[in-house]
């Protein structure tokens, strides 16, 4: 049998038809109402290439050094080339065909999806990393499912495992063909309240295809029923602008606007949320859990295309309901500074003032120093918080301790001389104060299943909501989040981490060395949210902070490194860094990571933009087909953005830790002038609201990447300007979604009203 109906199986098939074969044929045998579908089996893909004898070639053609881009390559093409010019065995190809023909009228548009398995292995489905073909004909069923199978060898894929050792011959793969929905209507249902774990379902729907109403670019209905009563207890009813349809000629999704009549109509009845609230209910008791599932309705029949748990909510929601929060201490205060990376931790002080003291911070110590480095980052990782003496919000013990999860507080002046070595003190890295003593081990709190969303998925939002990363490490939290991509990654924590200059490294003849560390840094990162955007930033670091690195004595010395050689202006002005560092970006794109976009640290006009494009050109990046764009950090920046628009530039995103400190000429490292250091200074504000709108007139998407995109204050008034996309820390990322969603809402209603 070379396929399996999705009725004939369940949660316990994983090895046969692959995690998502599994859990549609598990929501089938259940009773949902599912699309029909079938399964060609992992064994069918496995006796294609023994039978062919192309498996031995197959796995020895992936015993390479992963690192090596060019051997990459050859390995991925010869494990397409074998198996796409390998025949598919008759008897399995009518098989598959006669299966299609049994699906709707039978010639059914379907999905093929590649679904993979791997036996004892803990990451058995390789998120996203397979290929899936919507809107397929008989006439190309065959070669997509081959496809399926040839993308188990795609460059990023055997990177992956060579990488986390998994081996090549235990990873197997099958493949759903499924019929494709034409839905009138669709959306997402919770079986729980997202935020509060309340017995209410929560349902968005919007017209067309769900496409929409997944990737946030309509904002759809949103209904509130009480699950007690079965009772609608809010219906919001949207301005939906635009669908998604599947075009009857072609069989493609196209967008287009929603007829008039429709653009305020609600969406759902009465009998049709009340039938979803049963498939609802039904799928919740299925699975012992809240659910979160996404659903169509076609010809008066609601279907449900996917489920998945939501574990999070109900144990910090019972936390929540029996009061236990979080309670002051006795403890004395010893000391006040900033509070840089949420939670609390007490711990054994370790003051550390040279780096060779690092050895001695043990598994759970509070780092306490002048101000971190790079090259602490593997002791952060062990501390369980960091106290600084210096240094603000957007510092490097601020930005790492964040990402990390480690709760911190930086500025504290004093704390290298306050705090004794060895001295049990406790950490609030909300409130930024550090008393003495412990605090009881139920009382503290680690910030690291913060970042994960109490929603099952993110509050659909038309506002992307991204989030900033800065180290590699950082990369499988900041994805946990739910987030709808990376709004900004600095490569300068990764280069900084080196321990060496760029300049060193082209002293020193390795240039390629240069490039593959940038190289295996972002791909980290952009493997992790494959295929959610990731946007890389070019260089960007002051000229102080290459000074500690070998060669770093051979940095100018600037009297302001804040004002001096660093961004875009460092890169134009002497492009051989520049350059390998394009290189780097088009191997990558070349490795198959389409969803990094480049972006130019510190322009301020044109003819920056037109001088890095060219840059681009020459790289062999192709400035029609990537997303790229600059920050907006300077008043300069944000007057010439329509000049920049002409030059090509896809998208402007607002660093602000810049834009502030350079409209303000306030020293965004200078505590002596912190307290003016205003991000929503007015003039501030007008620099950004008056960008916003010059770009919303030239089509070029705007967003923001700097400390104030995690400011409620801040997100409000970009939601209201009309910015594409915000950008928040890891730990923010979950109340900006939140605030995204309540001021759309608002806008939503006010247009209404
Ligand atoms: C900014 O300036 O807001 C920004 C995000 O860049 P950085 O903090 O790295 O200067
Ligand atoms: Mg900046």
């Amino acid at each position: 049998m070379a396929v399996v109906w999705l009725d004939d199986v369940g949660a316990d098939d994983l090895e046969l038809v692959g995690g998502k074969g599994a859990s549609l044929g598990e929501l089938t045998t259940a009773g949902l109402p599912v699309p029909p579908g079938f399964v060609v089996t992992a064994n069918t893909y496995r006796s294609f290439i023994e039978e062919a004898e192309i498996d031995e070639e197959l796995f020895a053609a992936m015993d390479i050094d992963h690192e090596d881009s060019a051997e990459l390559k050859a390995a991925h093409e010869t494990a397409r080339d074998l198996i796409t010019n390998t025949p598919m065995p008759e008897a399995v190809r009518s098989e598959i065909l006669e299966a299609y023909r049994q699906i709707g009228d039978g010639e059914a548009f379907v999905a093929v999806r590649s679904s993979a398995t791997a036996e004892d292995l803990p990451d058995a489905s390789f998120a996203g990393q397979q290929d899936t073909y919507l809107n397929v004909t008989e006439e190309e069923l065959l070669d997509r499912v081959r496809a399926c199978w040839a993308s188990l060898f795609s460059e990023r894929a055997i990177y992956y495992r060579n990488r986390k050792g998994f081996p090549h011959e235990k990873v197997d793969i099958a493949v759903v063909v499924q019929q494709m929905v034409d839905a009138e209507k669709s959306g997402v249902m919770f079986t729980r309240h997202p935020s509060t774990g309340e017995k209410q379902v929560i349902i968005e729907a919007a017209w067309g295809l769900g496409e929409a109403v997944v990737s946030g670019t309509v904002s759809p209905d949103n209904y509130v029923v009480n699950r007690a009563n079965g009772e609608v207890e809010t219906a919001t009813i949207a301005d939906k602008k635009t669908m998604c349809i599947r075009d009857s000629d072609s069989g493609q999704t196209v967008d287009m606007e929603v007829p008039n009549e429709k653009r305020h109509a609600r969406v759902l009845d009465e009998s049709e949320v009340g039938r979803l609230v049963e498939l609802g209910e039904l799928v919740e008791d299925h699975y012992e859990t809240p659910q979160d599932v996404e659903w169509a309705v076609y010809d008066g029949e609601v279907y449900m295309l996917q489920s998945r748990p939501i574990t999070t909510i109900s144990e910090d929601d019972m936390k929540a309901k029996n009061g236990e929060s979080k309670t002051s201490s006795d403890n004395d205060m010893l000391l006040r500074g900033l509070g840089a990376s949420p939670g609390i931790a007490s711990g054994r002080a370790r003051i550390v003032t040279k780096l060779d003291h690092l050895d001695q911070v043990a598994d759970g110590d509070i780092i306490v120093t002048k101000m971190t480095m790079p090259d602490m980052v593997p002791a952060m990782k062990r501390a369980a918080g960091i106290v600084t003496d210096e240094g603000g919000m957007t510092s490097h013990a601020a930005i790492v301790s964040r990402e990390l999860g480690v709760p911190a507080v930086v500025g504290t002046s004093t704390a290298t001389s306050t705090i004794e070595d060895g001295d049990v003190i406790t950490i609030d890295g909300d409130k930024g104060t550090i008393r003495e003593g412990e605090e009881p081990e139920e009382k503290q709190r680690q910030p690291v299943e913060d970042a994960r969303p109490k929603t099952p998925v993110k509050p659909m939002t038309a506002t992307e909501v991204k989030v900033n990363v800065s180290i590699p490490e950082a990369a499988e939290r900041a994805a946990a989040t739910g987030a709808d991509g990376v709004g900004l990654l600095r490569i300068e924590h990764m280069v900084l981490t080196l321990g060496k200059t760029p300049e060193r490294y082209i002293e020193d003849n390795s240039e390629q060395e240069f490039v593959d560390e940038i190289i295996s840094g972002v791909r980290e990162v952009a493997e992790e949210f494959y295929p959610r955007p990731v946007r890389v930033r070019t260089l960007d670091a002051p000229t102080d902070e290459f000074r500690q690195l070998q060669g770093g004595e051979n940095e100018p010395r600037e009297h302001n490194p804040m004002l001096g050689y660093r961004g875009i202006r460092r890169g134009l002005d002497n492009p051989h860094i520049f350059k390998l560092e394009l290189a780097a970006f088009r191997r990558l794109y070349e490795l198959g990571y389409d969803n990094l976009e480049i972006m130019f640290p510190l322009v301020n006009d044109a003819e920056d933009v037109i001088r890095a494009k060219q840059y681009m050109v020459e790289a062999g990046i192709d400035p029609d087909k990537r997303e790229w764009g600059v920050m907006i950090e300077t008043p300069a920046a944000a007057l010439s953005v329509g000049d920049m628009a002409n030059a090509g530039i896809k998208f402007a995103s607002f660093g602000t830790n810049d834009l502030t400190q350079y409209t303000l000429a306030v020293d965004r490292n200078n505590e002596h002038v912190a307290p003016i250091y205003d991000e929503l200074h007015p003039a501030v504000l007008k620099l950004i609201g008056d960008t916003i709108e010059t770009c919303r007139e030239l089509g070029v998407k705007t967003s923001i990447c700097g400390q104030a995109g995690s400011k409620p204050k801040m997100v409000q008034f970009l939601v209201d300007k009309g910015i594409s996309s915000i950008s928040a820390n890891i730990d923010a990322v979950r109340d900006v979604q939140h605030e995204v969603k309540r001021v759309e809402q608002r806008l939503i209603l006010d247009s209404v009203r």
